[in-house]
């Protein structure tokens, strides 16, 4: 064990595991074949990468992404491990040199792109190296069950058959029951050891805004976290556009990204941003997948995403590296109004429910007022052992309840008065004693549920009927237009006359929730700036020097040392070797390379 401990701490310069690491360390080198589901950012490479050094030999590792490779690649050599790539981005001089290393023995990890291994002759080279495990990267890409078949990973299975004696590590951020399964018998995994680790991350703050003066709203949140990288995705190829040359206006550095670009301006805006030449990305969902950025402090969506699915994914780009991270979503009804129009445009009518279903989930998610991420991890299929998570905007704001009785037991009556047949707005109509058309119409001005809302703000009203409708009070039949029903345990509710607790609403003139109050009075954001113990002139000089450092050496600066090293460089101001081994981050060879221009910085800085 304390061969773990050591191993880690000289190579990888952290003294503790994360989560589940340790276990499934052990598991895989006790020969084990084993399967990890984790989220992003949990820590998996080192699942495999510690084991590697251990063992000794080689371990191939089957990763789908090129761009990915070179920055593990880099970052392992710049921790003392030996690493190399071997792919079709490779000129073949190159690649024979590299070959012929892999079969010296030169190297403890070599990664492989799936297409590698049906090539003429790679199995037969392969049989020439001394091969000692097997890890697969992006597991779920196997499966067609998964979010992302790639046909290659079926090659991958001769790898099995080719090496049945040695050890496989399957890794992927998610997989439901059924893709898991598919991974094992796929790769022929024998009884392999599962381990399944929360899709939560608790350093991600997450918050859904009321969207009032777009641009405003985003200038602000952007200017507070200066020097921060930050995406921001929007609904359309033009909206990115459009976003990025305002943002320049405003003196904001943006770029866009987007999937009709031509491909070698999508990578040098990809490779900008990793290398923080620039900032400040407005990007389609395209931009993000082969970006391992760890430092990525803010992560906007400009309106709904589409699936929520597609936004667990966007957020997971947020704070790799664990430090705090803001993933907000703004909306508005309008934005409502547009994706519906966008939806009722598509032909297909199978396509078309299924994407309406889906959007309307990412709404609702919106619009309740439970716990963000409780209800994220429901919505997985996970259930939490939470009901707050302190970490999002609703339970930022829901320390303090107050009774709400007596609105609930008017919003429920009127639902069932109404015969559960009328959408939010229109209940909503009622209870304010409205005079419409649509009312008059039905008669609905002569129920006795019309106008016994009236003394509350219609926000008031929206926001309870939402928080109902999030605790199972009220029920929802969708369709195009939903409906509202109460449920059983409303019905219950109302009948027993129980007490229903909220989180207190308060209503500002002028703004739908109070979130939307926290975050233009800066409440949210200005947590963000860092703990008073790290010196902020500090940090900002050793930012300066990490980039100087990264550009000499090709590389992207959160490789040389990541944001949590920095801060913690910027705190303890550490000038001796042990020093700055005590930091988390810190190896051997990490120290050996730029131990002194650092000591010389916070030198600097000291006096
Ligand atoms: P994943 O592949 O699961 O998305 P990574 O392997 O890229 O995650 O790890 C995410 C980040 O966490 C990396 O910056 C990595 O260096 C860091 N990390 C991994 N293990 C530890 C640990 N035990 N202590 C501190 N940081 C760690
Ligand atoms: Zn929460």
């Amino acid at each position: 064990m304390t061969l773990y401990y050591d191993t880690l701490k000289q190579y990888f310069g952290y003294d503790s595991f994360r989560p589940l690491q340790l276990e499934i360390i052990s598991a895989f080198m006790s020969g084990q074949d084993t399967l990890v589901v984790m989220a992003t950012s949990g820590g998996k490479s080192l699942c495999y990468q510690l084991p590697a050094l251990l063992l000794g030999g080689m371990t191939i590792v089957i990763s789908p992404l090129i761009s990915l490779m070179k920055d593990q690649v880099d970052a392992l050599t710049l921790n003392g491990v030996s690493a190399t790539m071997i792919n079709s981005s490779l000129e073949p001089d190159e690649l024979a040199r590299r070959m012929k290393g892999v079969e010296s023995g030169l190297y403890n990890l070599v990664y492989m792109a799936p297409e590698r291994i049906a090539s003429a002759g790679v199995l037969e080279w392969l049989k020439r190296c001394k091969v000692s495990a097997l890890a697969i990267d992006e597991a779920h890409c196997i499966s067609q069950w998964g979010h992302d078949f790639r046909p290659d990973y079926r090659n991958l299975r001769l790898l099995r058959t080719q090496f049945p004696a040695i050890p496989v590590i399957a890794l992927t951020g998610s997989a439901t029951p059924r893709v898991q399964r598919d991974i094992a018998m796929q790769l022929d995994l024998r009884q392999p050891q599962v381990f399944i680790s929360t899709l939560y991350r608790e350093n991600l703050r997450i918050s859904v805004l009321s969207k009032r003066k777009e641009i405003d709203m985003i200038v602000d949140l952007i200017h507070r976290r200066p020097h921060e990288s930050v995406i921001i995705y929007c609904f359309s190829r033009k909206d990115t556009e459009k976003l990025a040359a305002t943002l320049r206006l405003y003196g904001v550095a943006a770029a866009h990204y987007h999937g009709g670009m031509e491909s070698s301006k999508r990578a040098s805006v990809q490779e900008r941003f990793i290398r923080d030449d620039v900032l400040v990305i407005a990007a389609t969902v395209a931009f993000g997948m082969g970006i391992d950025k760890s430092n990525v402090r803010l992560v906007i969506h400009r309106t709904f995403p589409q699936t929520m699915e597609g936004y667990y994914q966007e957020i997971g780009r947020a704070g790799r590296d664990g430090l705090l991270s803001d993933c907000i979503m703004l909306y508005s009804a309008g934005d409502k109004i547009k994706l519906d129009y966008f939806v009722r445009g598509i032909p297909d009518e199978n396509e078309r429910q299924k994407t309406s279903a889906m959007i309307h989930e990412v709404m609702d998610y919106a619009e309740s007022r439970v716990c963000r991420w409780r209800a994220l991890l429901t919505y997985f299929g996970e259930t939490t052992e939470f009901s707050t998570c302190g970490t999002c905007d609703v339970c930022a704001q829901s320390t303090t309840q107050s009774d709400a009785t007596e609105i609930s037991q008017k919003i429920l009556s009127t639902i069932l008065r109404t015969g559960e047949h009328f959408g939010k707005a229109y209940i909503i109509k009622v209870l304010r004693g409205s005079r419409d058309k649509a009312i008059i119409e039905r008669g609905h001005e002569t129920l006795s549920v019309w106008g016994i809302g009236r003394e509350y703000a219609e926000a008031e009203l929206d926001e309870t009927f939402m928080q109902l409708f999030a605790r199972g009070y009220i029920g929802k039949r969708d369709s195009e237009y939903p409906t509202f029903t109460v449920t059983a345990s409303g019905r219950q509710l109302l009948k027993e006359k129980g007490v229903v607790l909220l989180p207190q609403i308060c209503i500002v003139p002028g703004m739908d929730t109070s979130v939307a109050k926290k975050v233009s009075s800066g409440l949210l954001s200005k947590k963000i700036i860092p703990d008073e113990n790290v010196n902020q002139d500090c940090f900002e000089m050793l930012r300066t020097l990490r980039k100087e450092i990264a550009d000499e050496q090709g590389v992207p600066a959160f490789i040389v040392f990541s944001d949590a090293v920095l801060r913690q460089m910027a705190s303890v101001l550490p000038t001796t070797d042990e020093a700055f081994l005590a930091l988390s981050g810190v190896g051997a060879k990490k120290l050996e390379q730029y131990g002194t221009r650092f000591r010389e910085k916070i030198l600097e800085y000291s006096h």
